[in-house]
């Protein structure tokens, strides 16, 4: 049996030759269309209760880097740190460094492997002004205390911006979108490979509609209506084709999103001797399944990973290498101390996970698994 990591399913434009008809006569490609405009409302009302504003964008690495940018040209700090933490995709600290900003690269939690607050708060009793803006994670969609870092905004001054990259169809406990009722950015990734599958595409949500207006306006080149530029822009706008993969990928995220999560399940009862992330919310989006091999397993996680793919498994090793051991980051980040990730990353693997994996795929795995580790 072969068993991918990963089966990337954005609907199928094919199936959707009306809409496509319709775009076409529409004449209006990009720059906001109707598409755009019929997915960022929706999203909004669906997926945050109708409460402040979303901003699609032409992906989440270019949105993150707009984002860190709104924060800190429009916020109190000017300092020269991005706090970022080392257990994270590239893109969370090269965002940061586009923005001229230094990467200082912080621990996780044990449990949740969340970005440690403890750490955060340390950071900023050291660093003071010198902080500019804390880029957090979601780690693989797990939820944020995102009141938290409101009251550390407000009370600071710190600009914070979060990475949501895996989260868009998250719920939180109350039944709304992770995220909703945030007042900083928020940004989720609705990249093939993320659970919101489209092509290409981002999402910019925040409570505070004003800062999601600026956001609008930095990705139109900083225009005001007279094309003169106002603050720091670039192009990030998304195409109407990709928001069109959106608006339809919406008509079916909960089932996607409850379908992931029953598989999860399956996964975390099959595999017992593994560790797996300490869920903080009640809907998770699973991009896929995140495991820490068994503590004392009689192999090293290269010689593991070796072995399920001669099983026909595939794996990732996400986030391994982590930041603070990738020769860019090493060289431009200054580093805080890490054992958490440290202790974490090397016996972290990624099992596969997609909308369509059969459970005799999924025991496969889990089998394949418990055989590679003798
Ligand atoms: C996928 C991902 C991104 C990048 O998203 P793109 O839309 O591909 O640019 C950023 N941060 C994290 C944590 C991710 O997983």
């Amino acid at each position: 049996m072969r068993v991918p990591l990963l089966k990337p399913r954005p609907i199928r434009l094919s199936d959707h030759r009306d809409d496509l008809a319709a775009h076409e006569a529409s004449g209006q490609f990009s720059n906001f269309g109707p598409i755009n405009t019929a997915f960022e409302t929706r999203l909004r009302d669906e997926m945050f209760g109708g409460e402040g504003a979303c901003l699609t964008a032409c992906n989440a690495t270019v949105a993150l880097l707009l984002a860190v940018k709104e924060a800190v040209y429009f916020g109190r700090r000017r300092g020269r740190y991005a706090l970022v933490p080392s257990f994270t995709f590239a893109a969370t600290a090269h965002a940061a460094a586009w923005c001229g900003l230094t990467p200082l690269l912080y621990d996780i939690e044990p449990e949740t492997w969340l970005p440690s607050g403890e750490a955060e708060r340390r950071l900023l009793d050291r660093h003071g002004d010198e902080v500019a803006v804390i880029v957090t994670y979601a780690t693989f969609g797990n939820c944020l205390d995102l009141g938290a870092y409101a009251d550390l905004a407000a009370r600071t001054g710190v600009g914070v911006v979060v990475d949501a990259a895996a989260s868009l169809g998250a719920r939180d406990a109350g039944g709304h979108g992770f995220g909703r009722g945030a007042p900083m950015s928020v940004v989720y990734s609705m990249h093939a490979t993320k659970t919101f599958a489209t092509s290409e595409g981002a999402v910019i949500y925040s409570a505070d509609r004003e800062r999601i207006a600026r956001l609008r306006q930095m990705e139109n080149f900083g225009f005001d209506s007279a094309r003169a530029a106002q603050m720091p822009g670039l192009n990030a706008k998304l195409a109407e084709v990709p928001a069109l993969q959106a608006l339809r990928k919406l008509d079916e995220i909960d089932a996607v999103v409850r379908r992931r999560g029953e598989l999860y399940a399956l996964y975390r009862s099959l595999l017992p001797d593994f560790t797996f992330q300490r869920q903080t919310g009640s809907h998770a989006v699973h991009q896929f399944v995140p495991a820490l091999l068994p503590e004392g397993a009689g192999v090293d996680r290269a010689c593991f990973v070796q072995r399920m793919k001669e099983k026909g498994v595939g794996l990732g090793t996400y986030f391994s290498p982590h930041l603070a051991e990738q020769p860019y980051f090493k060289d431009i980040s200054v580093m805080d101390e890490l054992p958490v990730t440290a202790r974490i990353a090397p016996r972290i693997v990624a099992l596969p996970l997609y909308d369509t994996m059969e459970h005799a795929e999924l025991r496969y795995v889990c089998d394949s698994a418990r055989a590679c580790l003798r």
